[in-house]
């Protein structure tokens, strides 16, 4: 199990593991130039692919892109690992994101609190933040997925004159983001921030990669198109 603070040989692990998948990261350069990510954001977020597992518990994640967990200092603190074949992973009957067992719920991107920014862009999925980054050229952060928002998460965003927080083109993304924009029963609304709606079964990725940043760019910015929180 992963405790939320790892032992010093958890963390040599996922260090020596996140080397292992980088080198091997021209395996998944097909993938990644057709979803528009480049090969520099790509380095700059250590993503990789695993040809060969870095150790036993690694094996399940063979033939995935590996994407580490960084912590502000750049440490390798896990990994999400997402299918990358073509086809409908429903269909083939596992899962398209895969992660360690035990792994607490974690942001990813957080090395763009350091940024000196008065704006950040909340995203759902580490592609679709990466892909914020890309074509935007806006500080981005990820939750790993649309429920799993954390309450003392909050006042990671404590400063921030703007945050704009993207949701997906379905239900469960419009409801993260009114959700986090507006409060809920559990939860204060995030001050300063906004909701900005991607077209029906979009999300950041699939527009980046159909349309480009521009047109991403657009629909972040389109304040007429988002709601404002009511703080
Ligand atoms: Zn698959």
């Amino acid at each position: 199990m992963t405790g939320i603070v790892p032992t010093k040989s958890q963390r040599q692990f996922w260090e020596k593991a996140a080397r292992l998948y980088e080198d091997e990261i021209h395996e998944a350069a097909g993938y990644l130039e057709a979803r528009g990510i480049t090969p520099q954001a790509a380095a700059a977020a250590r993503l990789g692919y695993v040809s060969k597992a870095a150790g036993r518990r690694h094996e399940i994640f063979v033939g995935r892109l590996a994407i580490p967990y960084l912590t502000v200092e750049g440490d390798v603190v896990g990994f999400k690992f997402r299918c990358v074949a073509d086809h409908n992973c429903k269909e083939e009957g596992h899962a398209k994101y895969l992660g360690e067992e035990g792994a607490p719920m974690r942001l990813w991107g957080v090395d763009a609190f350091l940024e000196d920014s008065e704006t950040i862009v909340v995203c759902e999925g580490e592609l679709n933040c990466l892909s914020v980054r890309i074509g935007v050229g806006v500080p981005a952060v990820a939750i790993p997925g649309a429920t799993s928002w954390q309450p003392y998460w909050h006042r990671l965003f404590d400063g921030y004159t703007e945050i704009i927080v993207v949701a997906h083109g379905d239900q469960p993304g419009r409801q993260f983001a009114r959700r986090l924009t507006k409060g809920s029963r559990e939860l204060p609304p995030l001050p300063n921030s906004r909701a900005v709606h991607m077209p029906e079964g979009e999300d950041e990725n699939s527009i980046l990669a159909k349309h480009g940043g521009e047109t991403l760019a657009r629909l972040i910015w389109d304040v007429t198109e988002s709601e404002q929180s009511t703080s």
